[in-house]
Parts: structure tokens; sequence; C-alpha cells
């Protein structure tokens, strides 16, 4: 069956056709880990997990690489600026090393939770030095470089077809403004390699054939994916922001090494905005974590029942309460699973099933729409089905949702629930009575039962 997908360079759905039909190559631009990834960045990372899932569905053997960032990156997208992990690591008092670790384990423990399959190959930057080195030689061979006296920059005026993913009109863009560039020969130019300034020691930086330094943010998602992948890479997935100046770089340096281009379709996915219509801002990110509405008693799989009920190309909107129905309709839907579970342990795929599935796939292969899979798989589990027919859509469907359909739910406690019954414990073994029989009562007003057992006490949800 066929699998159409939006192509940002056309802007167009066009037929999913790769390079080699053997195995699918897909690039996901990976987190920046000098602060938390927040719930907005997990909608970009649910989607790439969605488009390999949906191609693995769909057959293909895919072939998933990420980066990650734990080097450079400037404050500025106009390659000046402090550099966000040193600033990040004089923040918290830990080296740049042990802040990019922190985060990458916050960011994988927060995907994991969320079902999204860890790539199995992972590039941060800090491993890739003498391949990003290697590339910007090779741009420097190529004609595509000059040097000013903080580092190597991408000529972009070398490039004819500059711009072209993004529809920037770049006329001008090489005239004037010389103050706000700098010794930048054009706007659109960009750092490959900086030199690490003569009045400062950097924690990270590497010694080059111009002088000691650091890559420029570009350059790395560019040899991650011409190292790992080769010079024919069928899918690059990142957030729209990225079009203009961070996925138009890649392009640019791409045809100046390889001389030709590298990547055949440009998945883009939107944003999360709160409920007000305003994104969610790095700086609130702390709070706005996986692991901040688990400890309020979310199910994290609830946040990707949401995102799956969006399309990736549109804006979605967050709430607490858009959280709370999607997870009171997952909860349903996982108790409608529980229940065939409880009266067949069989799983049949007969013709009728097939067919049925098939629907699925025809709009899930129609650029992802998940939303509209999950009304068909609804209306399938409504059907005349046979209940053992109805459990291999089941566990099909769920290869691509990974909502974890059938799996008896776990009910999280939230932490100030927990706080609470440990508070009445320790009232109940100092034999005060009455502040443990406020405290049930406490307990019980925010929806939860308390049960004393030998071992202490036990909590459940009230229905
Ligand atoms: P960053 O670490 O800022 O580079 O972001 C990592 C990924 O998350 C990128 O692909 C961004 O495009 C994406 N992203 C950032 N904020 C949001 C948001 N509010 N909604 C959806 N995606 C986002
Ligand atoms: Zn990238």
């Amino acid at each position: 069956m066929k699998v159409t997908l939006y192509n940002t360079l056309s802007r167009q759905k066009e037929e999913f056709i790769p390079y080699d039909k053997n195995e699918v190559k897909m690039y996901t631009c990976g987190p920046t880990v000098y602060w938390y990834q927040h719930i907005g960045n997990m909608f970009a990372y649910v989607w790439a997990d969605i488009f390999q899932r949906t191609l693995k569905f769909a057959d293909y053997n895919v072939k998933h690489v990420m980066g990650l960032t734990d080097v450079g990156h400037l404050v500025s997208d106009d390659d000046s600026g402090e550099d966000k992990m040193e600033k990040g690591s004089r923040r918290e008092g830990i080296s740049v090393w042990d802040l990019a670790k922190k985060y990458a384990d916050q960011f994988f423990k927060d995907t994991a939770s969320l079902n999204i399959q860890r790539p199995p190959t992972v590039c941060p930057a800090t491993h890739y030095i003498q391949e990003q080195i290697d590339a910007v030689k090779k741009l420097e061979e190529n004609g595509f470089t000059y040097q000013t006296s903080d580092g190597i920059y991408f000529d972009s005026s070398k490039d004819p077809t500059y711009g072209e993913l993004a529809k920037l009109d770049i006329e001008g863009l090489c005239a004037g403004e010389r103050v706000e560039m700098a010794e930048k020969r054009c706007k659109t130019d960009f750092a490959l390699w900086k030199f690490s300034p003569k009045d400062e020691k950097r924690q990270m930086e590497w010694d080059s054939p111009w002088g000691v330094g650091f890559p420029g943010w570009h350059i790395e998602c560019s040899s991650f994916c011409l190292s790992t992948l080769g010079e024919y890479v069928d899918i690059h997935t990142g957030g729209i922001d990225h079009i203009p100046v961070h996925h138009t770089n890649e392009i640019a340096q791409n045809k100046g090494i390889t001389g030709h281009r590298v990547v055949k379709y440009w998945i883009h996915n939107n944003f999360i905005v709160k409920a007000d219509g305003t994104k969610i801002s790095k700086s609130e990110g702390d709070k706005m974590l996986v692991e901040n509405f688990v400890e309020k008693g979310y199910n994290p799989l609830a946040y990707r029942y949401l995102i799956l009920s969006a399309h990736y190309r549109k804006q979605m909107k967050f709430s607490e309460d858009l959280l709370k129905m999607a997870q009171t309709a997952l909860e349903r839907l996982n108790e409608k699973v529980l229940e065939l579970k409880k009266e067949t342990q069989e799983i049949s795929e007969t013709t009728h099933a097939v067919a049925w599935l098939n629907k699925i796939k025809v709009v899930l292969f129609d650029d992802f729409n998940t939303a509209q899979a999950i009304t068909v798989f609804r209306d399938s589990l409504n059907s005349d089905l046979t209940d053992s027919e109805k459990l291999y859509i089941v566990q099909e469907v769920d290869r691509v949702f990974a909502l974890d359909l059938g799996k008896e739910i776990q009910i999280l406690i939230p932490e100030n629930i927990k706080e609470l019954a440990e508070k009445r414990l320790h009232a109940r073994q100092n034999k005060d009575w009455a502040e443990s029989d406020r405290l049930r009562d406490e307990i019980e007003t925010l929806g939860y039962s308390i049960k004393d057992i030998s071992e202490g006490y036990e909590i459940t949800e009230k229905k």
C-alpha cells in the first residue's frame, strides 16, 4: 500500500518512494542538552517516532538516526553571543560534560515514558568532531568557505539554490547592514567552525586545521547524516522553526559537500501552544516536563494519545483539561480492549480483519493521519468483527500507536496524595487518630481512597 507525505520542499503531498526500497534512511534533529526538553519539544519526537513506526508498518526497513547537540549552539542564531552549554555549566556549577549527561538522561527518560523508540544510532556532536572537521575541509576544497577573525564561514552566495526550502527571497540579503553582519559577507552566511576566544579557556574546544575552536551548530547535522546514512537520505524531520535557518543551511552544506541534493523528503511538525495561544518557552521548561504531569497522576501515554488525536502539520493546543480528557478517552479505549481480552485469548487474522486493518492503513498512510486512524480503529471495535479479530486489529495498530492497549493501566498516584498518605501513616504510628481521620478526609476530597493494610496502606482512585 502506498504512503504519501507532505514534503516541505515541494509544499505538496507526494508519494513516498525511497532511494533504496530495501532500507529507508531517516534523520531527526535531536535535542540541545543544556536545559530540559519540555512537552512542546516532545511533540517533535513523538511525531518522528510515529513517522518511523508507520513506515515500518508499511513493511519498510527503517534506519533511523538522531543527533544530540552537546556542543556549541550560540545564544543567537546569527553565530554570536554566548555558548549555551558553557552558560548552562556556570548556571548549575557543573562541568559542560555533566550538564550534557544530566539533560540527555532526562530526555531519554521522558521519551521512553512516551513509548518513543530510541533511534538505534544517536550521534552526540562531541563524538563526531573529526567528521565535522572533515565536512568543513570538504566545503573549503569545494570553494564554499571564507575565514574571518572569529571563524570559518559558509558563503551562501556560492549556492544558487540557497533558501529553496524556506522559499527565502535572498535578493539584497548580501548588501548593506554591515554593522549587523560584522565580518560576514552576507546575512545568510553562517559559522562552520568558531575559534575559541583568545582571552577565554573553553571547557569544550578542539584542534583543527584553522585553529582551536568548536564546530558550528548546522554542520553537525550534515556530518551526522552523511557519515551514518550516506549521501542519499530519504527523510529528514524536525520542527517548523528549523525551516528558515537550520535546515536551509543543512541543505546548502550537503550540496556544497556532495554536489547534489541529499535529502529527498523534508517533514516538519507544527508547534504546541498553550491555551492562550503562546508557545511554551524554554524558561518554563522545568515546569512543563512529562515528569511534572506524571507527578500529578497522569499517565504519560495520555499525552501521546492527545498528540495522536491531532495532526502533525497543525498547531496543537495544550492545557491540563485537554490532557485530562485524553486520559479519560485512553482509559475508556483500554477498558474496551481489556473486556475483549476477558472474552478470548485468541487473535485471528482473517480476511475480514485484514480488510478492516487496511481501512486504518489507508488513512494512516495518507500523511500520517493518526487522528483519523484512531476513529476508524474505534469503528472497527464497534463493528461485526469477532472479539479475536478485533484483538488482531488492536495488536497491529498498537505497533504504531504504541499506547499499550490491553495492558492493565497502573494507577499513578500523585505526589501530593502520597505525601498525605505518609503523614497519615505517621499520625497513626503516633496514635493520633483525629489527625489520621482528618488526613483520610482530605485524601477522599481529592478523589482517592486509602485503606490500611498490614504493610502500611493502599491508595486507589475513587470511581
Ligand atoms: P530545541 O532543543 O529547541 O532545538 O528543540 C528540539 C525540537 O523541538 C526541535 O525539533 C523543535 O522544532 C521542537 N520544538 C520546540 N518547541 C516546540 C513546540 N512548542 N512544539 C513543537 N515542537 C517544538
Ligand atoms: Zn539538525
